[in-house]
């Protein structure tokens, strides 16, 4: 009997690829093959995200194209999990025809099962519509995960959230903040340091959360870091910070020589106070400009998240947000076009009062000035030597690109057996696309 495949389609962040990974490991432990492409798939899983927009839209046209792949191969099984499938559920089966069955956060081990069950329900001509979506329980799923990069790995230390920000489906999708026990981070990350990992990404909804649901006090995100930096592993990277959060601890923490790196994505979000507490945010801009003080003191490049166009959000917050945005001079920032997400806490109090034309026109001022801002910065670092984990090649043959410890990227000559590697390169150019330079041979840097 040949061997199954299998293909995972992955939508939103870091969190979600790594849940991805978590699929892909566990349908691996069951004997199943990654497919290069989905027409060369048995199984073929949609990992779904809710936080951008039209999610079920994109879910649904998608959904369309494995209807077609299904002609030519009528044993294909679509499975949706994800934000999407925990929070509609059986209503995923009336919106596509295409789709079999439906999984949800923390049904991750079952997928397996899910697939035999359809395929048992489809051998009786029946229609399969599998559904396993259970509540969230407070343990996070253990799971095989098959790691996308041999040299970059990603490690959940939390999932949820118990924060409530009024423009977010997170908590409502991902349930309340669950972390895990130190010990079992430890192992982990020590365990990928003996294999040769180059950089671990520690991931959680809000990283400086970490332990608040735990009963141990001396459980936190700061102590966390501290104990990680005695691992033999070169680079420690966490995503993302929560401005109401973070501590005095974990930016010390972030000062000091050792292997967490000198990044910090921080979500502003806005830059007026009235804004930031409709949002629930929990801080003030002038908070959040202190914090961005103390951190740059430190060497840290903060990077940010911008919504514009939250429904109350008047032409003189908007300024606001400008003005915050040039003094914090991010090293990049994600900025959205607010859109209401039913089951928020904004999408029942307020109407989306602010038009399109608006909230796309305060995109694009936000947009350019960060372009400037991101352009002045890199220009800034011409003449310096940097330590880049190559990560790839460049999208120009001959070149490869990498990252910095502050998380910038840098694109230089190079072969591709460098890549996964740590090398020194000599900025020699700054852009807003970035940073390129020359490798420093070894022996030439001193
Ligand atoms: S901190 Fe706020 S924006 Fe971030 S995941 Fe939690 S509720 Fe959502």
């Amino acid at each position: 009997m040949s061997t199954k495949r299998f293909y995972i389609y992955t939508w939103g962040c870091q969190m979600n690829e790594h849940k991805s990974e978590g699929m892909a490991g566990v349908l691996v432990r069951a004997g199943y093959l990654p497919a290069d492409d989905p027409a060369h798939a048995d199984v073929v899983l949609f990992n779904t995200c809710m936080v951008r927009e039209k999610p079920v839209h994109k879910i649904i046209s998608e959904a369309g194209v494995i209807a077609q792949l299904k002609e030519k191969n009528p044993n294909l099984l679509l499975g949706v999990g994800g934000c999407v499938a925990q929070a509609l559920k059986e209503k995923l089966f009336r919106q596509s025809p295409a789709i079999d069955f439906v999984f949800g956060s923390s049904n991750i081990s079952q997928i397996p099962e899910l697939i035999e069950q359809a395929r048992a329900r489809r051998a009786l001509g029946k229609p399969t519509w599998i559904l396993a979506v259970d509540k969230i329980p407070d343990k996070i799923e253990d799971l095989p995960f098959l790691r996308a990069s041999r040299f970059q790995a990603k490690v959940t230390i939390t999932e949820g959230c118990s924060n409530f920000c009024s423009f977010c489906i997170v908590p409502y999708t991902t349930g309340l903040l669950r972390s895990r026990l130190p010990g079992d981070i430890i192992s982990e990350v020590s365990e990928l340091a003996a294999q040769g990992y180059k950089e671990v990404q520690l991931l959680g909804q809000n990283v400086d959360s970490y332990g608040k649901d735990l009963k141990d006090p001396t459980i936190n995100f700061a102590n966390l870091l501290r104990a990680l930096t005695e691992i033999p592993i070169p680079r420690i990277r966490f995503t993302s910070s929560h401005p109401q959060d973070i501590t005095d601890d974990v930016i010390a923490v972030l000062g000091e020589e050792n292997n967490i790196c000198e990044h910090v994505h921080m979500a502003v979000q806005s830059g007026s106070n009235r804004v930031l507490a409709e949002m629930r945010r929990g801080y003030t801009k002038e908070r959040f400009l202190e914090l961005v003080s103390k951190l740059r003191e430190r060497g840290v490049n903060v990077t940010t998240d911008i919504i514009v166009g939250f429904p109350t959000e008047t032409k003189e917050d908007f300024q606001e947000t400008v003005d915050l945005v040039k003094q914090a001079r991010f090293g990049g920032a994600f900025i959205f076009k607010y859109s209401p997400r039913p089951g928020t806490i904004a999408y029942y109090k307020y109407r989306d009062a602010v038009p399109d034309e608006e909230k796309q026109r305060r995109l694009e001022i936000l947009l350019t000035l960060q372009k400037q801002i991101t352009d002045e910065e890199n220009r800034k670092r011409v003449g310096q030597t940097v330590e880049v984990l190559v990560e790839g090649p460049a999208r120009t043959p001959g070149l490869v690109m990498g990252k910095t410890r502050d998380h910038r990227t840098v694109v230089f000559e190079g072969a591709s057996d460098l890549i996964g590697e740590l090398v020194h390169v000599k900025i020699t150019h700054g852009s807003v696309a970035g940073l390129a330079g020359q490798l420093v041979r070894p022996g030439v840097l001193v």
